[in-house]
């Protein structure tokens, strides 16, 4: 099996190159996902959390991320603090599902990490995809599709590594400056290619 990992900036099309891929055979384990699924309620994460931080569990009991923010970037100690209980869980949960990935027979795995090359995980995969789209473009769309005011689009940018850096840590870039269309084009080549 190979292992691709699969990353871009904001906005930059991963999703729907994941999606994709998935549909052609692939098997994914979406990161996003993961740091997600740890602090749902019944996990052991989310008590911890409700312990170390105050008052970050909504009346319904569920995380309460904006609050969880708000403490846990505040200072590095508390920052440190989220880490400590998160960190270890999504990497357990992501071995997990990698050893899931080699299991499902599928022979690709994807592994869609907005921040492989921050966290240093590039050396967990055998390829390093990049999708890229210019600045402007990514703020156009995030703006119009999917409702992000644009100063937040344009923090949230700043916020990342820069473009040049993470094209310097691509096997393959897929350039999302076009169409939807030629964006997928250019996903059945990089499948067929493998
Ligand atoms: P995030 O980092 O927020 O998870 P992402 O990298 O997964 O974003 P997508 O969700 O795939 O990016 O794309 C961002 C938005 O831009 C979506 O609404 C998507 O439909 C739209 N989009 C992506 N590529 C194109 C394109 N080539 N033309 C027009 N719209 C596009």
């Amino acid at each position: 099996m190979i292992t691709i990992g699969l990353t871009g900036g904001i906005g930059s099309g991963k999703s729907t190159v994941s999606s994709r891929l998935a549909e052609l055979g692939a098997f994914i384990v979406d990161a996003d996902l993961v740091a997600r699924e740890i602090v749902e309620p019944g996990q052991p994460a989310l008590a911890e959390l409700a312990e170390a931080f105050d008052g970050v569990l909504n009346p319904d009991g569920t995380l309460n991320r904006a609050e969880l923010a708000r403490q846990a970037f505040a200072t590095p100690e508390a920052t440190k603090k989220l880490n400590a209980i998160t960190h270890p869980r999504i990497r357990a949960r992501t071995e997990e599902l990698f050893k899931q990935g080699r299991e499902s027979g599928a022979e690709v795995l994807v592994y869609d990490m907005p921040l492989l090359i921050e966290n240093g995980e590039v050396n967990k995969v055998d390829h390093v995809l990049v999708v890229d789209a210019p600045d402007e473009l990514r703020i156009e769309r995030l703006v119009q599709h999917r409702g992000l005011d644009e100063d937040d689009a344009r923090r949230r940018i700043a916020a990342q590594i820069d473009r040049e850096t993470r094209l310097s840590a691509a096997d393959t870039v897929l350039d999302n400056s076009g169409s939807l269309e030629d964006l997928l084009t250019q996903v059945d080549g990089f499948w067929d290619g493998l």
